[in-house]
């Protein structure tokens, strides 16, 4: 029996005895991904997106930035997300970070690719957004990591160098869900810090860092802040899911 027949079989048991299920309505489909049902339930963001804080502009617009970056920028340069958060992406973003569902990760990387590819290109080093190491213990794995991995298997020789160890997160912050944009910022303040050892490397480097989603921005303006002070020249983000 050749090899090919023997991982044909072994995958069509695979198959039967663990179905590949739809993330959203958990329905079987035949490839790995969201079902056709569920498909038009997602909003993607196309190319037109306010360039700074990724937020989709609902007609062409005379600048690339939005209000909202002309009056209060951001701490980071650029974003780019692939989804606008609704009850569908919310499924997805969930089930990634709270019920071990590390399968949907390659499904939301699948969707950030197109916008994201470009600033993996342009960029020197990829970074997920870390958990404060007591979450990362309960959690046993970091959603914006995952996330990374699965982005970086796209086309490994054109991309930034994977870099975990260049932001730590210093502060415990509690969950920010029912918090005002102020109490998000200021709960955030300080909670990153890149090594001193590391600033070597960060100095004039562009860094993209990785999210599941991009609210308010605090948490990712103050790591954008912390790799600036660290002297990154520019810091740009990618999230799977933008709530708008
Ligand atoms: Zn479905
Ligand atoms: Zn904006």
């Amino acid at each position: 029996m050749g090899a090919e027949l023997i991982t044909q079989i072994a995958a069509t048991v695979g198959r039967f005895i663990f179905p590949q299920l739809c993330p959203i309505c958990a329905s079987e489909v035949t490839a790995s991904g969201v079902c056709t049902a569920c498909w038009p339930s997602l909003t993607l963001i196309s190319g037109n997106a306010c360039r700074q804080c990724g937020t989709p502009f609902p007609y062409q617009p005379l600048l690339d930035r939005c209000g909202n970056c002309l009056r209060q920028p951001p701490d980071f340069d650029a974003a780019c997300c692939a989804l606008v958060y609704g009850e569908s992406s919310r499924q997805l973003v969930l089930g990634l970070k709270h019920s071990d569902r590390q399968d949907i990760a390659p499904v939301l990387a699948a969707m950030m690719l197109p916008n994201t590819l470009p600033m993996m290109m342009a960029a020197d080093y990829l970074v997920p957004l870390p958990l404060h190491p007591r979450r990362f213990f309960s959690r046993r794995y970091n959603q914006s990591a995952e996330l990374c991995r699965h982005l970086l298997r796209a086309a490994p020789e054109l991309m930034p160098k994977y870099a975990p160890e260049l932001l730590l997160r210093v502060k415990k912050t509690p969950p920010q869900g029912h918090k005002t944009r102020q109490q998000r910022i200021s709960s955030m303040r300080g909670a990153f810090l890149v090594p001193p050892h590391l600033t070597p490397l960060v100095k004039d480097a562009h860094v993209l860092v990785i999210d599941d989603v991009l609210t308010t921005g605090a948490s990712l303006s103050s790591a954008a802040r912390a790799l600036k002070r660290a002297g990154a020249k520019t810091v740009s983000v990618s999230t799977a899911a933008r709530v708008c």
